[in-house]
């Protein structure tokens, strides 16, 4: 197992944190339904994906 040679000081390790930012996550348009996705994915209001509809969408039970 690979060991440290020196110790990391703190300041060394705060520097490091202190280029650790938050980031939005990437959003895009659902052409279909036109509710914020993330890229790439099938759309979770609509289930469709690139114009076609892969996932059923169960509607939900009103009481
Ligand atoms: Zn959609």
């Amino acid at each position: 197992m690979a060991v440290p040679k020196h110790k990391v000081s703190k300041q060394r390790t705060h520097t490091r944190s202190a280029n650790w930012k938050i980031c939005k996550p990437t959003l895009t348009v659902c052409p279909k339904c036109g509710e914020m996705i993330p890229p790439h994915t099938v759309c979770k209001h609509c289930g469709y994906y690139k114009g076609d509809s892969v996932v059923q969408i169960k509607q939900e039970k009103k009481d």
